[in-house]
């Protein structure tokens, strides 16, 4: 669990939910030690820079290279686009999922809202999605698969070991996303 900033205590909840043994990671010898990393929502602006800061960003685009499972939420989903259509100044992503991304892109007036989003990947019905001034994906490349869109726009998105959502499964009691992620880690593992 990427721990810089962001609503960590949130996810590192719903990965024990979903079964797993998450710690945090704030430093590269931590990241070294895990076998799937989740990037959580909150400001990527603020996590690019602090990960930039720890001497973690070199690191983290180094282990997605070796093929690390990532899982971002909302501003995790930045942190792992390849391209940000309309970035801050000194934000960086770690990349890896051919995608372009558009932050805070539902705008202003609806900064947040909630829906049902049908995911690939997700039996069971629909997952509750939570949008807190959260980006969309502009275009996806022909690498990338879209699991879910809302409005026309992809919503979630995975590109081999990677996964990445708008919305923000952890701050639901619905650990079905968590518990996909947690699957994708103990494949690239066996
Ligand atoms: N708008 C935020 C950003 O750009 C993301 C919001 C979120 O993670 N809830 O980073």
């Amino acid at each position: 669990m990427l721990a810089l900033q962001g609503d960590v205590r949130e996810h590192l909840a719903a990965l024990r939910a979903a079964g797993a043994s998450p710690r945090p990671v704030r430093r590269p010898e931590e990241l070294a030690g895990v076998a799937g990393l989740v990037i959580p929502g909150g400001e990527s602006t603020t996590i690019s820079k602090l990960a930039t800061a720890f001497g973690l960003l070199e690191p983290l685009r180094a282990r997605v290279a070796e093929g690390l499972p990532v899982y971002g939420s909302c501003a995790g989903m930045i942190m792992l686009a390849d391209k940000i259509l309309d970035p801050r100044s000194g934000q960086e992503t770690v990349g890896g999922i051919d995608m372009i991304v558009r932050r805070n892109a539902f705008g202003r007036q609806n900064e947040s809202f909630e829906a049902a989003v049908e995911m690939a990947d997700v039996a069971g019905g629909p997952v509750h999605g939570v949008f807190i001034r959260a980006p969309w994906v502009e275009s996806v490349g022909a690498s990338a698969e879209t699991l879910a869109a809302y409005d026309g726009h992809p919503v979630a998105v995975r590109q081999g070991n990677l996964l990445a959502t708008a919305f923000h499964p952890e701050l639901t009691g619905d650990h079905r996303v968590h518990a996909l992620f947690v699957s994708m880690v103990r494949a690239a593992g066996r």
